[in-house]
């Protein structure tokens, strides 16, 4: 899509309630790597899971990048327009015994044990998830900010990439979308760390190239407890960005002077592009914002 680009970053919110302090965090520091690199960078809405989608919220996650600065290169892409992309490649991984269904339930797996079943023969007319096999190898790759990530996976256990209600899953549709969408550079939130080896599995399987991952610190709050909607964390007020702006960038651990405390959104941003410096963040997992 993006020819000759050697950074192409994402920021990719689900819409499921307005952006918070965390997830504007995120994107601003996705935005500013991109920036700093003279990179690109892309808006897709995760919408996949619509049971969790609420009403307006897409419109008001575009309504606070816009009002905050955060302007995204290329038209905002959205992940129910791939679903033709994910079945393709789910047919592949079929085709090649790589996946199998199931039709276990969590509570028999629970109760149970492991999932077997990859050796049984499901009647498919009734409800069936997908998972995929995994096979003993280790993953590793290196975080910019958390270091040489190594992870053994002979111990996980196969993982679903499509669910039983029929929606493709998270792991499987990330993997596909920053593929689709030539993605280099992935900067998020550190809380998706642990599904970053599942990602480079799926993504050795269908033969992709890895991009480079960044995990920024999440914000907690002062009980320790993260900033997120399952918290009820407010929408971040869009009347008095400058300074939402000027503490984000406190919180990233840029120094903004102090001079900037009273600047534009956009001089704000030119000076945290110019100054970027992602390292002050190194091995930092959690910043709390009372
Ligand atoms: N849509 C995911 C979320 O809002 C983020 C996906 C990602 O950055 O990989 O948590």
């Amino acid at each position: 899509m993006f020819d000759n680009q050697t950074y192409i970053g994402r920021f990719a919110p689900s819409p499921t309630g307005p952006l918070h302090l965390g997830s504007l965090y995120t994107a601003l520091a996705s935005f500013l790597d991109a920036k700093s690199q003279h990179g690109l960078w892309l808006l897709r809405i995760d919408d996949l899971d619509t049971p969790r989608n609420i009403a307006g919220a897409t419109e008001l996650i575009l309504k606070t990048l816009e009002v905050f600065g955060l302007h995204w290169d290329g038209s905002v892409v959205y992940q129910s327009q791939s679903t033709k992309y994910y079945e393709e490649a789910l047919q592949r991984l079929e085709l090649s015994q790589l996946i199998y269904a199931c039709q276990c339930s969590r509570k028999s797996l629970a109760t149970d044990g492991p999932c077997y079943c990859g050796e049984k023969k499901l009647d498919l007319t009734l409800p069936h998830a997908y998972r995929v096999k995994i096979t003993p190898k280790t993953i590793a790759f290196i975080d910019q900010l958390q270091g040489l990530i190594s992870e053994n996976r002979v111990d996980q256990t196969d993982f679903v990439i499509k669910r039983k209600d029929q929606i493709i899953a998270y792991q499987f549709a990330v993997v596909m979308d920053d593929h689709l969408q030539g993605i280099t550079h992935v900067v998020r939130g550190y809380d998706l760390l642990a599904s970053t080896s599942k990602q480079i599995y799926l993504q050795q399987l269908l033969g992709l190239t890895t991009p480079h991952y960044m995990h920024v610190p999440i914000i907690i709050d002062a009980h320790g407890f993260k900033l997120s909607k399952q918290t009820l964390a407010e929408g971040v007020d869009l009347n008095r960005p400058e300074q939402l702006l000027y503490e984000l960038l406190g919180l990233l651990r840029q120094n903004p002077t102090i001079a900037l405390r009273h600047a534009s959104v956009q001089e704000q941003l030119s000076w945290g592009i110019a100054h970027w410096n992602p390292q002050a963040l190194s091995d930092c997992q959690t910043i709390t914002w009372a």
